[in-house]
């Protein structure tokens, strides 16, 4: 079989086929350490807290995806989030502990704390312990092989990926989104790796698999404004977990820095709209994060990659309140999936940001982590199974 892509989702793919008992090969664009996971900071979701529960976790995401998310996708990702999280651990994955628990805090529309967090850089240590695992399996890796075309072969499927063409029964993509390229095409700042270009979902489309959501795009609420060297830099979700708030011009408070993305991003729109907003030195809108109010044992546990970055650029985020604005983060909808991560073509799966359904239109922070090691586990194993099969 084959995985496309090079990100959790992929990893985690091409490994659990391998365990399956599949012979697996897996192509990405760049280099197999290039990808949208390996940035993510903030961390990935599970309830493992005391006061916490799957049900807690569901019904959470079903209220800050409006209502539009596939509950048959969010029900297995909030009960197999334990597992998935132990799995990590296996692999060698050691998220932050204190008290002889996890270190948990809470992320904006969770009813309780539940995220888990290795500082951060949460998405480096989770594609490093994978990217291991896969190394020393027997999965064939192709860096710098991009798909550019996929059509059904004699036995499944024929993809052409860069010079090689490789022939496989079942293909799980794991190419992630699009917001890399759907920013310059607005002229805007993206977080994203300047391979989130979207092709691989166009090619799948066209191919004839089907599609939800693909206009819902996410903006995370804190890009970094100011320093130069701040921005497109994604100020992790933490910072106001563990008490930063959002401050207008005047110094007040305009909203609930907890609430889901969607609606701190339109508060801080809004506020802007108004003429309540801050210029930074170089003309760009924005407000402020008031991160003097994070304690310093939090900051320096939790935020410590965060911090450097910011006192490299001249600003120490814990002395004066630091200048952000929504940029360009997340494609919320992709391709459609049943539990086994299967598209609605046979044989061919889809996990992580290119698949749509578990988010609906507006994800929670820490879920997209957690939806790629859950699905990308789930469609490796069903692939391989149909492959041998
Ligand atoms: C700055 C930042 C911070 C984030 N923080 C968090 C967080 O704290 N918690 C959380 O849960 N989520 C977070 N996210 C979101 C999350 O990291 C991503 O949505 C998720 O990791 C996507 O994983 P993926 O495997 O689907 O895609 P990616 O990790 O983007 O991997 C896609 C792979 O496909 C390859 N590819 C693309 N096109 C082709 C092609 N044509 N042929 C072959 N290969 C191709 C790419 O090169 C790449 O290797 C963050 C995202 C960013 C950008």
């Amino acid at each position: 079989m084959l995985v496309i892509g090079s990100g959790a989702s992929g990893l985690a793919a091409a490994l659990s086929a391998e365990r399956a008992g599949a012979r697996v090969a897996l192509a990405t664009k760049g280099s197999i350490q290039s990808c949208n996971s390996a940035k993510a900071q903030g961390g990935i979701q599970a309830a493992l807290g005391p006061d916490d529960s799957p049900e807690r976790h569901a019904q959470d995401i079903w209220t800050s995806s409006h209502e539009t998310a596939d509950m048959r996708l969010v029900e297995v990702l909030a009960s197999e989030a334990p597992s998935a999280i132990h799995w990590l651990e296996e692999l060698g994955v050691a998220f932050d502990r204190e008290n002889g628990g996890y270190r948990l805090a809470r992320c904006g529309g969770a009813s309780a704390k539940r995220l888990l967090q290795v500082g951060d850089r949460t998405g480096h240590a989770i594609t490093a312990a994978l990217r291991d695992a896969v190394e020393s399996s027997s999965v064939a890796v192709h860096p710098r092989s991009p798909l550019v075309s996929l059509e059904p072969g004699e036995n499944g499927w024929r993809a052409r990926c860069g010079e090689r063409t490789l022939e496989a029964t079942t293909v799980v993509l794991a190419a992630g989104g699009r917001c890399y390229a759907e920013a310059r095409e607005r002229g805007e700042l993206s977080t994203n790796h300047p391979g989130a270009t979207g092709e691989v979902t166009r090619l799948a489309l066209e191919l004839g698999a089907e599609a939800r959501d693909l206009d819902a795009l996410q903006y995370h609420p804190n890009g970094g404004a100011w320093p130069p060297t701040m921005q497109g830099y994604s100020i992790p979700e933490t910072t106001r977990a563990y008490g930063a708030v959002l401050l207008n011009a005047d110094g007040e408070e305009f909203c609930d820095s907890l609430a889901p993305r969607d609606v701190v991003s339109q508060a801080i729109f809004d506020e802007v709209a108004k003429g309540k907003g801050v210029e930074t030195p170089d003309g760009r809108p924005a407000v402020w994060l008031d991160t003097t109010r994070i304690p310093v044992r939090d900051a320096e546990r939790s935020l410590p990659y965060m911090l450097r970055r910011y006192r490299a650029g001249g600003i120490d985020p814990l002395r004066e309140k630091i200048l952000t604005y929504p940029v360009l983060h997340y494609q919320n909808g992709g391709l459609v999936i049943d539990t086994d991560a299967e598209t609605t073509l046979e044989g061919l799966y889809a996990c992580g940001e290119i698949a749509g359904g578990t988010h609906g239109r507006n994800r929670m922070m820490g879920n997209s982590l957690l939806e790629c090691v859950v699905y990308g586990r789930r469609a490796g194993k069903a692939a391989a199974e149909k492959a041998k099969g």
